[in-house]
């Protein structure tokens, strides 16, 4: 829009994704023209941070105000192997998934890409000076860490809100996540967490197909109905057809069902054996997530045993079922 040279848009998508620079006075390569036009029109800021939150185990948590009296959170992630951040498309969510804390907030607004991409840049420039995150990384180094010296490997669109029903921000956003002059993630190590959009699953495929995880919570239309509304418009198997669409298009061959494991809600022998007959035919793997309780959700947790029993019945019938565990809890 500033009639420059694309290289320009280039160079600058360096300084500040890349090297996370944001005083446009030190992007030393740009046009002494250029840098007058942008110190004029452009501004690089990070969300306030609200609130900044340690846990004993690392995880790392930031509410950050979008404005308004809206607020959305962030979480960093640590673990052997990887650092993820979760972050989040909306100020609250129109879903209204009924085991959901945002869901029971209601819906503020879409966030803009910057607002979504700001996220990653505030936490990845930030945690590059955290000696606790630099320690982690030195020990077990996330892949690319040598020549980036990236903290963040992973990302997870889990946070506050649905992405699908934020397509066009979100996606900006994703392309700037893969690209190799800002954070040059693989698309295997960016989510999106998806209640199930049927048509924007479709589009995604097309537009930026990385990993997709479904919030699944519940294997028949009937309790679905109830637990994640979406689904009375986008029915299961609306949904299961959808996701085998999709999966040529992901960037592994299989999907991820996120399930919520709620106690005597969806969570019995039954529920399993009827989970299994619905993905038959998509190769997936399930996460269980024991819910999260919330004053007045009216659920509780699934007991730790009924997760067990739920879990081995998926894995007898040949599937990797992971459990979620929770982080951060102090
Ligand atoms: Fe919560 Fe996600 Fe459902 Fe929205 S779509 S209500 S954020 S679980």
């Amino acid at each position: 829009g500033l009639n420059e040279k694309p290289f320009r848009a280039k160079q600058l998508m360096q300084w500040i994704h890349q090297r996370g620079v944001s005083n446009i006075n030190d992007m030393s390569d740009l046009a002494k023209s250029f840098r007058a036009t942008l110190l004029d029109k452009a501004e690089i800021l990070s969300l306030p941070v609200i609130k900044d939150e340690h846990a004993q185990d690392g995880t790392r948590k930031w509410l950050l105000d979008v404005g308004a009296c809206n607020a959305v959170e962030s979480v960093y992630i640590p673990e052997d192997d990887r650092g993820t951040l979760c972050i989040s498309s909306q100020a609250g969510c129109a879903v209204n998934c009924r085991f959901c804390s945002t869901g029971h907030q209601g819906f503020s607004r879409n966030l803009s890409s910057g607002e979504i991409i700001g996220q990653l840049w505030f936490a990845e420039h930030l945690l590059r000076n955290d000696p606790d995150a630099v320690r982690r990384i030195e020990k077990y180094p996330t892949p690319g860490w040598e020549h980036t010296g990236r903290v963040i490997s992973n990302v997870v669109m889990m946070g506050m809100g649905e992405p699908l029903l934020n397509y066009d921000n979100v996606v900006s956003a994703l392309r700037l996540m893969l690209d190799d002059r800002a954070y040059g993630l693989s698309r295997r190590r960016v989510t999106v967490s998806t209640s199930g959009v049927v048509p924007m699953i479709d589009r995604l495929a097309q537009d930026c197909p990385v990993a997709l995880a479904v919030s699944l919570h519940a294997p028949n239309d009937k309790l679905r109905d109830e637990l994640v509304p979406i689904n009375r418009k986008y029915p299961l198997q609306e949904l299961m057809a959808a996701c085998k669409r999709y999966l040529p298009y992901a960037p592994r061959d299989f999907l991820t069902f996120e399930y919520c494991m709620l106690d005597g809600v969806n969570d019995s022998f039954d529920h399993a054996k009827q989970l299994i007959d619905l993905v038959r035919n998509v190769p997936c793997k399930f996460n269980l997530i024991p819910f999260n309780p919330f004053p007045n959700s009216g659920y509780e947790t699934s007991r730790a045993d009924n997760i067990r029993r739920f879990r081995d019945v998926l894995m007898q019938a040949g599937y990797v079922v992971t459990t979620r565990k929770t982080r951060g809890d102090d």
